[in-house]
């Protein structure tokens, strides 16, 4: 028994991922073009900071010829809401923001390079899943919740990092043999990447926004395909980045430290990691110190509110623009009858320092 033998018993209907490679080619695109892309969750509402990066997303890729995708990233499926994408859709289209490609109403879509709902794309995330496994770089776990339960207490209580990494993954090298055996008997698991990183080792990254970062490398054999069949946020984030033929994901500063993984994932797959340029959260002003915007407590927090208040949706959009973009304002005041589509946006005037809204 081989690698290839429990990725066979695993995924025995998955493709080559050649055949995936095939079909998605690089895009033909004039050059310097930016593909960009959206990717909520459809739980039922639009949050500003989600309508400040799209906002960003649709200028990137028009002013360079490029495109915007909305892709829908639906994967946590207890998380889903009735005419959650329908949301997602018109609540961009009032503020004039639609997509080039991908889901375009509730089960509509454009473009030669989906399935663009997540939960369409099984057959997809597994291919990759299998050839991971096919290499040792991805293994099943039959860990139960208790057990990792009785990992994470020993952890805290030794204070050590917690996690599944090193020698605490269980499964990590367990013989391939008797991993065939547990599954053919039956037995619950779910996928992990075997990670290559060493967490005394640090990688350096360049941020379209934050510029030159740096920090360990990634250790954690995270999950890649959780036990109902479908991907980790950032197995997709990879899997679907890739095959979109995305250049820049422009996303908010709270994934910035999940970066060093996912920089791992792409080299573990063969796959050129797109830009990243990670936005400053926006943040609100309470009691003279900074906060998150929270959906929970803030009205504000979901696009519908400003619409509800009579808010012009232009003026949201400039309002948005000029907390991202310094070079704004003095555009507006120098062009005040111009109309926003003629502002060209540039990833390295936006700020870095959290704005308060
Ligand atoms: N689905 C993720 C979110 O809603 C997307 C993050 C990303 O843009 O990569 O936060």
């Amino acid at each position: 028994m081989d690698f290839n033998d429990l990725a066979d018993l695993i995924f025995p209907n998955a493709k080559e991922i050649s055949y995936y490679e095939e079909k998605y080619p690089e895009r033909n695109l004039p050059e310097g073009a930016t593909v960009t892309r959206f990717a909520p969750s459809p739980t039922g509402f639009i949050h500003i900071g989600g309508l400040f990066g799209s906002i960003i997303d649709r200028k990137l890729a028009e002013q360079s010829k490029g495109v915007f995708i909305l892709r829908i990233e639906d994967t946590d499926q207890k998380r889903e809401i009735e005419n959650g994408v329908a949301q997602i859709v018109d609540g961009l289209k009032a503020f004039d923001i639609i997509p080039d490609e991908g889901v375009v109403s509730e089960n509509e879509e454009i473009g030669n390079y989906g399935p663009y709902k997540q939960s369409q794309r099984k057959d997809i995330y597994q291919a990759y899943a299998k050839h991971l496994i096919k290499q040792g770089l991805a293994y099943p776990c039959f860990c139960t919740p208790e057990e990792l339960e009785e990992i994470r207490t020993k952890q805290e209580s030794a204070k050590i990092r917690p996690g599944y990494y090193g020698v605490w993954a269980k499964y990590r090298n367990f013989p391939i043999d008797e991993a065939v055996e547990k599954i053919k008997n039956g037995e619950n698991y779910i996928i992990r990447f075997k990670s290559q990183g060493r967490e005394d080792r640090r990688i350096k990254h360049k941020d379209s926004i934050k510029g030159n970062i740096e920090f360990p490398e990634n250790d954690q054999d995270i999950v890649i395909i959780k036990a109902d069949g479908l991907p980790t946020y950032h197995f997709a984030h990879a899997v679907d980045d890739h095959l979109m033929r995305v250049t820049h994901v422009i996303r908010g500063d709270e994934w910035v430290s999940s970066l060093p993984l996912h920089l791992e994932l792409f080299r573990a797959l063969g796959f050129r990691p797109p830009k990243y340029a990670h936005t400053a959260t926006i943040m609100k002003d309470e009691n003279g110190s900074k906060r998150k915007i929270s959906k929970r407590k803030d009205p504000e927090a979901a696009v519908s509110y400003y619409h509800e208040q009579g808010i012009p949706s232009d003026a949201v959009v400039e309002y948005l623009l000029n907390i991202a973009n310094s070079s704004f304002e003095p555009w507006r005041r120098a062009n005040p009858d111009k109309s926003i589509s003629e502002f060209e946006l540039q990833l390295n005037k936006m700020s870095v320092s959290r704005s308060s809204f």
